[in-house]
């Protein structure tokens, strides 16, 4: 059987991306190939058994953009040993890079942009139809992704999304009804539905996650949970809210990125709302889903940001209780408004500060977990139902926890002896 490995970089949207065509290789009969995280460019055997290897890259981050060219550079090797090895690369560097790219990577035989994986059946000759599609997709865990919309029409300063994504783009609820619906019937017990903003669906977001439900309760059984990221603060409107809160199948976890703490901060950012309105929208949050848990990102050294704006940052994630706080470096994108601003931020500080905001994090997202001890919660793929992850000996199987002590990232339950806190 011929073999493919995909290496992935990024969001959650790539992790989606990685996922149909991993359905479009299965289908197309090929064997997926497991790489450990930690073995990565070292697994030389596993990668030397390839015929396909795929790179979907990042360009929202330096760090992310810079590993992703790495390994396919480094591919050049296999390809030298092995000229019948196809290797292909996708993802945001595609749209960004589009004019240098073929010479950066002489070696790779298909570059495909984001959004465009049906290029990837063009490439094999092969069009298996969605039903055909997700052989494996129960195997990979109980737990699948289902895009919404595609692109962001938002522009903040900082993202480069909007270049190499394009404009939103929704999917109708008609295909997103019947891709559940076989999701479904495959066994898939959670799914997430993504989008760059789920909030601006265009044919409303409230109104998706009521037809989801109802389809669930009167079609599909084994489904338990649905989720969904990202959601964009200026747009999370209170039907969205009441939905969670109503709604049995949606689970209570809101990830509502903040990305700064000071007013000033989030007008450079062209984020649209301020510390104020985000202090409104979490209340409400708060106060109508029962033991909801809200994480967030922040960008730390944004052009322009003074010790007094990164400590605004600091007092939010207290101030709002955060469950986790994904903290990113600001890291300059070209195209970006903000990459073309005078006033950055020397990396040295950037480092310093994000090593002192970690510290915050961390001790908030202990202090929530520890107010889960001696609670019994539900688990599915590891998770709780707000999206906590516990270690426990149901060894993977869904069932019902007691919380017996946390870390701050990780809950411990059932029968374990594990007595950290
Ligand atoms: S909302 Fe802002 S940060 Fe999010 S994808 Fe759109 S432009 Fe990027």
């Amino acid at each position: 059987m011929k073999k493919y490995y995909i290496k992935t970089y990024g969001c959650q949207m790539n992790i989606s991306d990685s996922r149909k065509m991993a359905d479009i290789l299965d289908g197309a009969g090929y064997e997926e190939i497991r790489i450990s995280e930690n073995q990565g460019i070292r697994a030389i055997r596993e990668l030397e058994q390839c015929d396909i290897i795929v790179v979907n890259t990042c360009t929202v981050r330096a760090n992310a953009e810079n590993k992703g060219l790495w390994f396919a550079k480094s591919l050049k090797h296999h390809k030298e040993k092995n000229p019948n090895l196809k290797i292909i690369f996708c993802g945001c560097i595609v749209e960004d890079k589009k004019n240098e790219i073929t010479k950066l990577l002489p070696h790779v035989d298909l570059f495909i942009p984001p959004n465009s994986s049906e290029k990837l059946e063009e490439f094999l000759v092969f069009s298996p139809s969605i039903e055909k599609r997700g052989g494996n997709r129960a195997e990979r865990g109980g737990g699948e992704f289902v895009t919404i919309m595609h692109g962001c029409n938002n522009f903040c300063s900082y993202c480069i999304v909007p270049y190499v994504r394009g404009r939103e783009k929704s999917r109708t609820p008609e295909e997103i009804l019947e891709e559940i619906r076989i999701l479904g019937n495959q066994g898939i017990r959670e799914i997430t539905l993504l989008g760059q903003n789920v909030n601006s669906y265009k044919y409303g977001f409230a109104k998706l996650l009521h037809m989801i439900e109802k389809t669930i309760e009167g079609e599909i059984r084994g489904l338990e949970r649905i989720r969904f990221l990202t959601s964009h603060p200026k747009d999370m409107s209170d039907d969205i809210i009441d939905a969670v809160a109503d709604l049995p199948h949606l689970c209570e976890h809101i990830h509502l990125p903040i990305q700064h703490g000071d007013d000033e901060i989030l007008k450079a950012m062209n984020r649209g709302y301020t510390v104020d309105d985000y202090k409104r929208i979490a209340e409400k949050i708060r106060n109508k889903i029962k033991g909801v848990a809200i994480t967030t990102d922040m960008i730390i050294g944004f052009p322009g940001e003074t010790e007094k704006h990164f400590s605004n940052s600091v007092g939010r994630i207290r101030e709002f209780a955060f469950d986790q706080v994904v903290t990113t470096i600001y890291s300059p994108r070209s195209k970006t408004a903000a990459a073309k601003m005078e006033n950055q931020v020397p990396e040295e500080i950037k480092k310093e500060r994000l090593q002192r905001i970690m510290k915050v994090t961390d001790a908030m997202a202990l202090e929530q977990n520890k107010k889960l001890v001696g609670t019994t919660q539900e688990i599915l793929n590891g998770r709780t139902r707000t999206n906590k992850i516990v270690k426990s000996n149901l060894k993977g199987q869904p069932g019902n926890v007691t919380i017996t002590s946390a870390r701050s990232y990780i809950l411990y339950g059932g029968t374990t002896n594990d007595t950290r806190k």
